[in-house]
């Protein structure tokens, strides 16, 4: 059965004229859906009973519900969310002082293969609807006690977002929209391995979201190597980076996931230096946070705070903004996608 959430705002409309319903009251009901958050016809109490129960013999509230959660002793909290058709992805609220973000998925699994990523260890199964992804902002808020409340989302969990515009695009206009979640576009940041084509289709859209670049590396063959399906040249991402921040006024983040050994090295930081550095830029590290899989595998490691703080000072050397970012979660599946890899052989628990 269809699901509420999955209704365009005229689609709405017209579901509720053809159960007896007038236009107003889907208006009611998307403020009860989006704003308030409910996931039971029964808490739309201004709506009239009879309308209620025709709409409920033809659609669900939602589409997804919280099969699992995983709890971390700093407040970091992993959703397990499971999906009309049994699919699950994964999102992420951290909390941290008065901020608390939120990251989620745009498809189940993911095509980009980054080689220390549990996310694209299966490749990709499908998109997620634009229902699907703009859901997990209602799930992760039904979780927060008051006065904590979401402040900042990115879209930076399983999945590639501009392999999935035409879902994500109008998913971010509802958590943007006041009659909708009424988060703001400064407090949107999504993240991409680097499609120019599609960052350019992103940076046509209104309004203005952050836009992140996970790069990895600054030099094509090491790039192929830690994300072998990238088939665009670094010089063509970082121009069409370039090219959003021209349009938007945004200054873009690039993202760099710090192997030891692999691209934590000085001759790494030189290449990014002159990729990046006479840009308008910060670049975000992030040491690698272990798979176990991967790291047996591959022979991957995770860089020590030492080996961080000697290539974030080469970058800064060079004139680049930079942050590390703190590991987060790192007692319970940290990782992006080793939830769903730890709950494929176990039952939902929660
Ligand atoms: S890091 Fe992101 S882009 Fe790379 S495989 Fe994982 S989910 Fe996909």
């Amino acid at each position: 059965m269809r699901s509420l959430t999955d209704l365009t705002d005229t689609a709405l409309v017209a579901a509720v004229e053809a159960c007896g319903g007038k236009p107003f009251q889907a208006r009611q009901i998307l403020h009860w859906l989006w704003r308030h958050g409910v996931d039971d016809f029964a808490q739309m109490s201004n709506v009239p009973a009879r309308l209620r129960s025709s709409l409920a013999e033809r659609f669900t509230v939602r589409c997804s519900s919280v099969a699992r959660v995983d709890a971390a002793a700093d407040g970091t909290e992993k959703l397990l969310v499971r999906l009309g058709d049994g699919e699950t992805v994964e999102c992420v609220l951290i909390p941290e002082g008065d901020r608390t973000t939120l990251c989620i998925s745009t498809q189940v699994g993911c095509p980009v293969g980054c080689v220390f990523c549990a996310s694209g260890m299966f490749g990709v199964k499908r998109n997620l609807t634009t229902a699907e992804i703009s859901e997990q902002v209602l799930l992760a808020q039904a979780r927060l006690q008051a006065p904590r409340r979401l402040t900042n989302l990115v879209v930076m969990g399983m999945g590639e977002p501009m392999l999935n515009l035409d879902a994500l695009l109008p998913a971010l206009q509802r958590i943007h929209d006041p009659d909708g979640i009424d988060m703001g576009a400064r407090r949107i940041t999504v993240s991409t391995s680097g499609y120019p084509r599609q960052m350019e289709r992103f940076a046509a859209a209104d309004p203005a979201y952050n836009l992140a670049v996970s790069l990895h590396a600054a030099d094509d063959e090491l790039r192929r190597r830690l994300v072998p399906s990238a088939t665009h040249a670094v010089q063509d991402i970082v121009a069409a980076a370039h090219q959003y921040f021209g349009r938007k006024g945004r200054e873009v983040t690039y993202e760099v996931v710090l192997l030891e050994g692999i691209n934590d090295r000085p001759e790494d930081a030189v290449t990014m230096v002159d990729a990046l550095g006479a840009l308008p830029c910060t670049v975000n590290l992030i040491p690698w946070n272990p798979v176990e899989e991967l790291a047996l595998a591959g022979g991957l490691r995770r860089p020590s705070s030492a080996r961080v703080d000697a290539f974030a000072d080469a970058l800064r050397r060079g004139g680049l903004k930079v942050t590390v970012r703190r590991q987060r979660g790192a007692d319970r599946s940290a990782a992006c996608g080793q939830l769903r890899l730890r709950a494929a052989d176990s039952a939902p628990r929660a």
